[in-house]
C-alpha cells in the first residue's frame, strides 16, 4: 500500500491460533504483522497434534458447539495453506468410532440416529473394512479428516510470509516490550499464563502425549483413523508409522515426553480394538500441553485497550483455531479503531 502508514500488529505465539490470526491480518494490506515465538512455528501443542478433525470430539460423540462453523472455517485456512505449499494437507477419509462397552454402544447408537453424517456399522462390516480389527460395532463419521499439522502450520506461515509477515524468534514475558505496536494478540497456548498480567485467566493446563510406532508388517495401513477410548491413525507424513493417543495428565504441565507413562496409559486402550499392536511396535512419544477452560470452549479475552488474548483450544485446536482467530481479529478491528 503506497503512501499509507500500515498499522503494526504483534502476535505472540506461532501455533494454530497465532498463524490463523496472522493470516486474517496479513491478508489485509493495511496491517504489518510481527509474529513472536522463540521456538519458531509449531513449538507448542500444535506442533505435535495428532491431526484429527471432526465435529463430534469427546466421549459421548455429541455435536460440539459451533463445530460445523469451525470445520468450515478450518477448511478455508487449509485451502490457504494448501495453495501456499502446492500440496494436500488434509484427507477427509472419515473416522470409525468403535463401541467397546455398553456406554459407548448407547451413545453411538443415539448419535447414528440423530446426525445425518454418522452411519451405524456392524462388527462384521468393521472387521471387513479394517484388517486386524477386533470385531466391535460402531459408527462411521463421514465429516472427519486427518490434517498434517506440521504442513498446516508451514503452509499458513508461507502464505503469511508472502504477505509480509515477520517472524521474530524472541519470547515475550512482559507486554510492555510490545508498546510500540498499535495492537497486540496473545496466542501463546500454555505459555500465556506465564506472561506478566495474564497469570489469572480462567484456564487450566493438561499435559497430553501420543505414542508413535511402526505399523505391524502383517497388516495393511489403516484406511481411516479409529477411535474409542483412545485413537489410532497412520502418521500423515509417514504412511508406515502410526500415532496413538492421547493421555490427559492433569497434574503435570510440562511438555517433557515420558514414554513409560504414555505406553501404560494408551496401549491397553488401543489393544481393546487393535490387539496386534504391542510394545515392540512403539518407537517413541511426543508431548504437549493443552489449555482448557471451565466451559471447554476457547476463550477470547480483552486484556486492555489494545491487547487481546485467544486461548483455551483444549483438544480441539484444529476444530476451533480458524473460527476463533477470525472472531478475535473481527473484535479487534471493531472495538479498537485500528
Ligand atoms: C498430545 C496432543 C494431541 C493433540 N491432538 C489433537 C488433534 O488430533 N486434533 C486437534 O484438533 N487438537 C489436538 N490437540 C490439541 C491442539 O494441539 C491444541 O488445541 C492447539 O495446538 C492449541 O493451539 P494454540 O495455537 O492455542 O497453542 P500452541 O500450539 O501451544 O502454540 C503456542 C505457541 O506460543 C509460543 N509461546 C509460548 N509462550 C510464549 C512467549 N512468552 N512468547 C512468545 N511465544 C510463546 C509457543 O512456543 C507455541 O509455539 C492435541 C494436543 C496434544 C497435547
Amino acid at each position: 500500500m503506497r503512501n499509507v502508514k500500515r498499522k503494526k500488529i504483534a502476535i505472540v505465539g506461532a501455533g494454530f491460533c497465532g498463524l490463523a490470526a496472522s493470516w486474517f491480518f496479513a491478508e489485509r494490506e493495511e496491517f504489518a504483522v510481527d509474529l513472536y515465538d522463540p521456538s519458531g512455528i509449531g513449538g507448542g501443542a500444535s506442533g505435535i497434534a495428532a491431526g484429527l478433525l471432526h465435529p463430534y470430539a469427546g466421549a459421548h460423540n455429541k455435536l460440539n458447539p459451533f463445530a460445523l462453523e469451525g470445520i468450515a472455517a478450518t477448511k478455508e485456512l487449509l485451502s490457504v495453506a494448501e495453495r501456499a505449499l502446492g500440496k494436500q494437507i488434509a484427507h477427509f477419509s472419515g473416522v470409525l468410532r468403535l463401541a467397546t462397552d455398553e456406554a459407548q454402544l448407547s451413545d453411538y447408537q443415539k448419535a447414528s440416529a440423530k446426525y445425518p453424517d454418522i452411519m451405524w456399522r456392524t462388527a462384521a462390516e468393521n472387521q471387513k473394512a479394517v484388517e486386524g480389527l477386533y470385531p466391535h460395532p460402531g459408527i462411521f463419521i463421514e465429516n472427519a479428516a486427518v490434517v498434517d499439522s506440521q504442513l498446516y502450520l508451514e503452509g499458513l506461515f508461507k502464505a503469511c510470509t508472502k504477505r509480509g509477515l515477520t517472524l521474530i524468534k524472541e519470547p515475550i514475558a512482559d507486554l510492555n516490550r510490545l508498546d510500540t505496536y498499535d495492537s497486540i494478540l496473545i496466542t501463546a497456548g500454555a505459555g500465556t499464563c506465564r506472561i506478566k498480567g495474564l497469570e489469572n485467566l480462567p484456564s487450566s493446563l493438561i499435559k497430553g502425549q501420543v505414542i508413535i510406532g511402526n505399523w505391524p508388517e502383517q497388516h495393511t495401513p489403516l484406511p481411516f483413523p479409529l477411535n474409542s477410548y483412545a485413537y489410532l491413525l497412520m502418521q500423515p507424513d509417514r504412511p508406515h508409522q502410526f500415532c496413538a493417543g492421547a493421555t490427559f495428565e492433569r497434574t503435570l504441565s510440562d511438555a517433557i515426553p515420558d514414554l513409560p507413562t504414555a505406553i501404560q496409559d494408551i496401549l491397553p486402550k488401543v489393544q481393546t480394538f487393535f490387539p496386534s499392536l504391542t510394545e515392540k511396535n512403539i518407537i517413541g512419544c511426543k508431548a504437549g500441553v493443552r489449555v482448557s477452560t471451565p466451559n471447554h470452549l476457547p476463550l477470547i479475552h480483552r486484556h486492555n485497550r489494545n491487547c487481546w488474548v485467544l486461548t483455551g483450544m483444549g483438544s480441539k485446536g484444529l476444530l476451533y483455531n480458524a473460527l476463533y482467530a477470525k472472531k478475535v481479529v473481527q473484535d479487534m478491528l471493531r472495538n479498537q479503531e485500528i
